[in-house]
């Protein structure tokens, strides 16, 4: 048997006006597998810009997709121990090695 989907009618969360959630809009949320929207289309504007000035936007949230694509290597701070100035290096400093800031790591590997 054939379900139509319909229109239907949903109560904004916000300013508990109601608006249509269209039969087209259904299945555009289905597909994505979105859950209902609980605001009216004005308040959901409303809400993106205003997330939109806080943080950049939409495409900076939550979404981490593809982020294991390029892993961040943790890096730690030491402290040079040429020229004393901070240094990131990509392992934990244990004391026993001495650590070079990139400057001197290439002044270093320079001299051998
Ligand atoms: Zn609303
Ligand atoms: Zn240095």
């Amino acid at each position: 048997m054939f379900t139509h989907t319909r229109d239907k009618t949903l109560t904004c969360v916000d300013c508990r006006q109601e608006f249509t959630f269209t039969a087209s809009e259904q299945q555009f949320f289905a597909d994505r597998q979105f859950s209902e929207p609980r605001r009216c289309p004005s308040c959901r504007a409303s809400r993106k810009a205003a997330r939109g000035a806080s943080d950049g936007g939409y495409a900076s949230g939550g979404y981490s997709a593809g982020g294991y694509d390029r892993p961040q290597r943790e890096m730690f701070s030491a402290t040079c121990s040429s020229c004393g100035r901070e240094a990131q290096v990509p392992f934990r400093p244990n004391g026993s090695k001495p650590v070079y800031c990139s400057d001197c790591f290439k002044t270093q590997r320079r001299s051998f």
